[in-house]
């Protein structure tokens, strides 16, 4: 043990320095948080690379100076420990660079730019081991030291002063993206790993290198890798952190304050596909402008496209809030620069009042999310607690008054996907969608408006002209001809209750001449729920008629399996919840072959619905469904495009 008493031996101590140095830095980082995603994990890679190779590298030091350790460690294994310390050596450069890049947000996007980042390490740990067996890149001698040849340290060196100059590079071009502080941490960083070199040339030693590696990890853990940490990297604003940090205090604080948001519609994908200079300068000039408008409160950019104004003595209805918001309403009638282009962005405020309005860190997180589904239909006034369930209804109502408006003007339109059949290799049945397009406010989503209509009764008016629709296809276009066998027709619960539903379908088919075996209802898994004698004597009528009724969403919701068996449907449509899961997860996997035998054994046929690739569609097809439905194969179309496309897949 004396030999660590000896101040002489300066590169144990550098060892044992760096060793406690990386036991430290490792604390602190497990300690944390995880709040950094892959940037946290590849500076945990970095901090254990380091740790391990002072640790080998200590003990082959150690071999060296010490005969007590030679009665531990053979000659042999004390080789293999300095070898594997290059070996590590070379992966921290590599490792170093990776976080780098993950600091500055640089994906590594073309499999080429993997390649070449990962060649120069790659290199440098084949010709280590090489080593192994032949003493053309470095030798041990009898005192069991590593001696190099020129040859390969100069190799080594070069591809370690690669790496140094990319990262110099790297830090020249973005150093403006951070701040100040952790700017001088990276320029130290790479600093002490360049100076290693020398070092490690005059010394033949890795010690010095290794302990300056260890140094300026521990610099990173509290700069970049500090959750704590309170300015946002590319707005110079308050983090979440930062913001949670101030609301929380200020409750505790008891203080009266008002959280003034302003979403920007849009921000985010723009700062998404934009680098990272360039989305930085056009966060810094809204930062820039929302800090004149009112010095004396807080900025915060807590998350993508919101920007926080924490005003203290304020109330959400105070002059103060709306006047700040028409004056930035104003400026944002006016572009702001990206690069050298000019861009447009329309924002939405909001205030949340505390502690009147909202008390604790939840109630806030709960009705900020509610407040931010609300300003996606572009709010333009202030957005105010008390208007949360007010606005809703407004919502429904705005919904209502365009779908009544859609279904008298027409504007409504039916769109076709194609089902696949592996049985036959064709396209044999199809799913009828309705589209609504309306002149002001664009495509809407049946999702959205199905739910409304459904509640106030519009549906009714939906589906019949649905079905219509369907029967003037059939009668007037030959896709009978063209392999479609039958169109799945979707069916509200509400549809269902209506005691004429089956004489107005009928009468219907009828008008058209279509055949009752070209129409299948889809209606959905709630529907055994609300069975009244309506439904059944509507199901019955429909049914002894010849029309067929599919089963549609199986396995959303809560199927009562016994009454499957009984329920009059000879096709269940397997949800696209349940197929999309499936493939994500093992449990779901089972749960899904589960119901495709349940319903297998029950001699049903199943549709699997919502299939979106290739490998999905084959596994499913492996597994007995009888016909595929998914954007894989087809998305919705309008009927004229829906006719070329069985033109083309059908007869071919
Ligand atoms: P649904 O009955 O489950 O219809 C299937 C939905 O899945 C359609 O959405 C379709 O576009 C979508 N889809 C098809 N393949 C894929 C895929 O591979 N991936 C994903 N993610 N989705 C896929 P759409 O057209 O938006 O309709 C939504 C819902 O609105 C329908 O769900 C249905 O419940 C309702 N709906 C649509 N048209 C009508 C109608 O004419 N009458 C009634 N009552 N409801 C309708
Ligand atoms: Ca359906
Ligand atoms: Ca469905």
């Amino acid at each position: 043990m004396e030999e660590l008493l000896r101040p002489h031996d300066f590169k144990i101590c550098l060892n044992m320095a760096a060793i406690v140095l990386g036991v430290i830095t490792l604390i602190i980082h497990s300690s944390e948080e995880d709040y950094y995603g892959r940037q946290r994990r590849i500076f945990g890679m970095l901090i254990f690379y380091v740790l391990f190779a002072n640790i080998v590298g200590g003990l082959h030091n150690l071999w060296i100076a010490s005969d007590w350790a030679k009665t531990l460690i053979s000659y042999n294994f004390n080789c293999f420990l300095a070898v594997l310390e290059k070996a590590f050596m070379y992966l921290i450069s590599l490792v170093s660079m990776c976080y780098l890049m993950t600091l500055f947000r640089i994906e590594v996007d073309k499999w080429w730019k993997a390649v070449i980042i990962f060649i120069p390490s790659t290199c440098s740990i084949i010709s280590t081991f090489s080593a192994l067996f032949t003493r053309n890149v470095f030798y041990f001698d009898a005192k069991g030291d590593m001696h190099f040849t020129s040859y390969f340290s100069g190799a080594v060196n070069i591809s370690t002063a690669i790496y140094l100059a990319f990262a110099a590079y790297l830090i020249y071009r973005f150093y403006k993206t951070v701040s100040s502080e952790k700017a001088i941490v990276l320029i130290t960083y790479y600093a002490m790993m360049a100076a290693g070199i020398p070092l490690k040339i005059f010394f033949c030693s890795y010690a010095a290198f290794e302990f300056s590696t260890s140094l300026a990890l521990l610099l990173c853990v509290y700069t970049f890798q500090n959750p704590s940490e309170f300015i946002e990297r590319t707005s110079g604003t308050g983090t979440r952190n930062a913001l949670n940090f101030a609301v929380y205090t200020n409750l505790l604080q008891k203080k009266r304050f008002t959280v003034f948001g302003i979403n920007i519609d849009r921000l985010p994908e723009i700062i998404g596909s934009e680098s990272v200079e360039a989305s930085s300068n056009l966060l810094g000039q809204m930062a820039t402008y929302l800090k004149r408008i009112y010095p004396d409160a807080s900025l915060f950019y807590p998350e993508e496209g919101m920007f926080i104004l924490l005003l203290e003595d304020i109330n959400p209805e105070d002059e103060v809030i709306a006047g700040l918001a028409e004056q930035i309403r104003r400026r944002f009638k006016d572009p702001w620069s990206l690069k050298d282009d000019d861009i447009r962005f329309t924002e939405s405020p909001f205030a949340i009042g505390f502690p009147d309005e909202v008390g604790d860190m939840e109630k806030y997180t709960e009705v900020r999310d509610e407040m931010k589904k609300m300003l996606i239909r572009q709010n333009r006034e202030v957005l105010r607690v008390s208007d949360l369930n007010l606005k809703y209804a407004e919502h429904d109502k705005k919904i209502d008054g365009i779908v009544r408006r859609a279904v008298e003007n027409g504007l409504l339109e039916v769109y076709y996907q194609p089902i696949y059949s592996p049985l036959t290799g064709k396209f044999d049945t199809c799913e009828a969608l309705v589209r609504l397009r309306d002149h002001q406010f664009g495509f809407i989503s049946p999702a959205i408006f199905i739910p409304i209509a459904e509640r106030n009764g519009t549906v009714l008016g939906i589906d019949r002209f649905v079905l219509s629709s369907v029967c003037e296809m059939l009668a007037a276009t030959n896709v009978l001809d063209l392999g479609i066998k039958y169109v799945e027709v979707n069916l509200s619960v509400v549809d269902c209750i209506q005691t004429n539903l089956a004489d107005s379908v009928l009468s219907t088919l009828k008008k058209y001449r279509i055949g009752t075996d070209k129409i299948n209802f889809e209606i959905t898994e709630t529907w055994e729920k609300e069975i009244t004698s309506a439904v059944d004597d509507n199901v019955k009528k429909l049914t002894k008629a010849g029309i067929a009724f599919s089963m549609d969403d199986f396995g959303s919701g809560y199927s009562n399996v016994s009454r499957i068996a009984t329920v009059p449907v000879n096709l269940f449509k397997l949800d696209k919840s349940i197929v999309q899961a499936a493939f994500e997860s093992e449990v779901s996997y089972m749960v899904m072959l589960n119901m495709i035998k349940l319903i297998k054994s029950l001699g049903k046929e199943i549709v699997a619905e919502g299939v979106e690739t290739g490998e999905q569609a084959k596994q499913l097809i492996r597994l007995g469904c009888d016909h595929i439905q998914g954007f894989f194969y087809a998305r919705p179309m309008p009927e004229a495009q829906f006719i070329e496309f069985l033109q083309e897949h059908n007869f071919s």
